[in-house]
């Protein structure tokens, strides 16, 4: 009898430590969110893999020249919407065509509403801002830019979420050796016109964070929301900075988990912390992408693995969660290294994976409720 209730109390700690984090094998089963994806194509890959693995997605229109047209994102996401509106939503997005000119304030505003009435949770604003868009001064043209004010004073009066990728990598402005990552050195290779190291003609890293630092402060009951760690995935020092000065703003996490990873071996214990102590500011992302069949496609998020998509997604995904809930380790080619994961609290999990953005996208339990 003694014997057995020693091992009862041993049994009971043990459980007591799994009670506090998950295991990879929870990984199905705990309800999560990707709030950052891009859907577009009308199949079905997508929403299968995520009802798989119990995730709900946000999928992001964006006025990127390697995503098919916005009105074609727009159809897809409306269809996906209307097939599964508990487990797919999406962001609209806005045309910067015309944007010196006299109706365009209006025209976004309007078809920004239209997008919110047929179930759009919120706007994305993409780095052609501040990095290729120039007026007819051949200027630059910047998010703190007055001209966006009226529709940006409308987002944050109507409470419309603003996800806000602006500027790159902090690899962007480093030689191709000096890149801390693979995925950043195969995308900058990929994309010469975005790699701003060969462009020392554009703005610097500082000026374009600083111009959209400028634009939070501007609009403080703004929601908003930087994508890609508001591109301050090198540090995670200074993205608590960029927290603690703008409460109005959150963070995704999409396609800089290497980032974190890279600085984790450096100090695990410190990057643990971080997730700890801003647990209501981060949201999950990945930035997974299906588009249709493309010859000409360059580097993709991740890049395609020939496995397909579903595969590709899952594993994406696994890896993401084996780093983030536990503490396995796990071999990470992109930082061609052992990474030993975070083992973040429950609690910590549920936040980052599902809690948050529930919270900053409010309108989702509206859209789903259509
Ligand atoms: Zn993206």
């Amino acid at each position: 009898m003694k014997y057995f209730v020693a091992l009862a109390v041993c049994f009971s700690v043990s459980a007591g430590a799994a009670d506090t984090t998950y295991t990879a094998a929870d990984f199905a089963r705990v309800r999560k969110f990707d709030a950052h994806v891009h859907a577009n194509v009308g199949d079905r890959k997508f929403l299968d893999v995520a009802r798989k693995d119990g995730f709900e997605l946000l999928s992001i229109n964006v006025d990127y020249p390697d995503f098919p047209m916005l009105e074609k994102q727009a159809a897809v996401a409306h269809q996906l919407q209307k097939e599964d509106p508990q487990r797919f939503h999406f962001l609209t997005t806005f045309t910067m065509k015309g944007f010196e000119g006299p109706t365009w304030t209006a025209d976004s505003i309007r078809h920004i509403d239209d997008e919110v009435a047929h179930g759009a949770v919120g706007v994305k604003v993409w780095k052609n801002v501040g990095m290729v868009e120039k007026d007819a001064q051949h200027k630059l043209i910047f998010l703190d830019d007055p001209r966006f004010d009226g529709l940006m004073n409308h987002l944050e009066r109507k409470g419309i979420p603003l996800v806000a990728h602006q500027a790159e990598p902090k690899n962007c402005w480093l030689p191709l050796d000096q890149m801390t990552t693979e995925n950043d050195r195969t995308y900058f290779r990929e994309h010469p016109e975005y790699y701003m190291y060969l462009h020392p003609e554009q703005p610097s890293y500082e000026t374009l964070i600083a111009a959209r630092d400028h634009f939070v402060a501007k609009h403080p009951k703004l929601i908003f929301n930087g994508a890609h760690m508001a591109s301050l995935e090198w540090s995670v020092d200074r993205l608590a900075r960029f927290f603690d000065k703008y409460p109005n703003a959150t963070a995704d996490l999409a396609a800089r988990m290497t980032q974190v990873q890279f600085q984790s071996n450096a100090d695990r214990e410190k990057v643990r912390q971080f997730f700890i102590e801003y647990q209501d500011r981060l949201l999950y992302g990945s930035d997974l992408t299906e588009n249709p069949p493309d010859p000409h496609a360059r580097a993709q998020n991740p890049p395609d693995n020939g496995q397909g998509f579903e595969k590709e997604a899952d594993d994406f995904w696994r890896s993401d969660w084996v780093y983030l809930a536990t503490s396995d380790a796990q071999h990470i080619d992109a930082i061609k290294a052992d990474v030993k994961g975070l083992a973040l609290p429950k609690s910590v999990i549920e936040k980052i994976y599902y809690a948050n953005a529930h919270r900053v996208f409010a309108r989702l339990a509206q859209a789903a409720a259509n």
